[in-house]
């Protein structure tokens, strides 16, 4: 995949099929695709002569809060159970953490245990995501993320490798991720 970087904007392209790729632009600022894609001169330049594909879907605000994750005989996995953004890429790992967890839950009749686990598989998640979130906020935070992981490989490579991770899984346990 491709990531690009404008003032107030990421996009990402990733491959769909021989022939076909997605763009998803994530950025707070409510815009026309096609004035979000002036954001990117270099993409708009590969993209240009490319037909496209279907009209644009929109899938914000990614936000989701939610004050519990079982009500009653209800038990809420994946975003519904709360998401803080997807630019960390690992929502569908969450959900998929979440869901034996839950399935865990329900066969031994203690739905609270689905709650702190489910608080447990986020943790790093949320924490990560936030300050991520925080971090890139401000427009000179925001340039200087790039030039930083250029200049520290390490700290660059030690943030992916965390992002790496299983959900749940605590620092220095299981496989190795780079
Ligand atoms: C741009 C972008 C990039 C992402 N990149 C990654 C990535 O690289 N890796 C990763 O792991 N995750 C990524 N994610 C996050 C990931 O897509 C989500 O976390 C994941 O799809 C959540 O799955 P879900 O089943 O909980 O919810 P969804 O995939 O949102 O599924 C919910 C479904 O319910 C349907 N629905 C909603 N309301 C109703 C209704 N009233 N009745 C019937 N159906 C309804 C919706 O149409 C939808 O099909 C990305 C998200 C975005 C937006």
């Amino acid at each position: 995949m491709e990531v690009y970087w404008a003032r107030e904007a990421e996009a990402y392209v990733t491959p769909v099929a021989d022939d076909l790729v997605g763009v998803a632009v994530l950025t707070t600022a409510r815009r026309s695709y096609d004035d979000h894609l002036a954001a990117f001169p270099e993409l708009r330049a590969r993209l240009a002569g490319a037909g496209r594909a279907g009209r644009v879907r929109g899938a914000g605000p990614l936000r989701q809060a939610a004050s519990a994750r079982t009500a009653g005989r209800v038990l809420l996995v994946g975003d519904a159970a709360g998401y803080v953004d997807a630019l960390t890429g690992e929502g569908i790992a969450l959900a998929l953490a979440q869901a034996p967890a839950a399935v865990r839950a329900i066969v031994n009749g203690d739905l609270t245990a689905y709650e702190r686990e489910w608080r447990r598989l986020t943790r790093r998640y949320r924490w990560l995501t936030h300050a991520l979130l925080g971090a890139t906020r401000t427009l000179p935070a925001r340039a200087a993320l790039v030039p930083v992981a250029q200049r520290l490989p390490w700290l660059f490579s030690a943030t992916v490798g965390l992002l790496a991770r299983p959900a749940g899984q605590q620092a220095g346990s299981g496989r190795p991720t780079g």
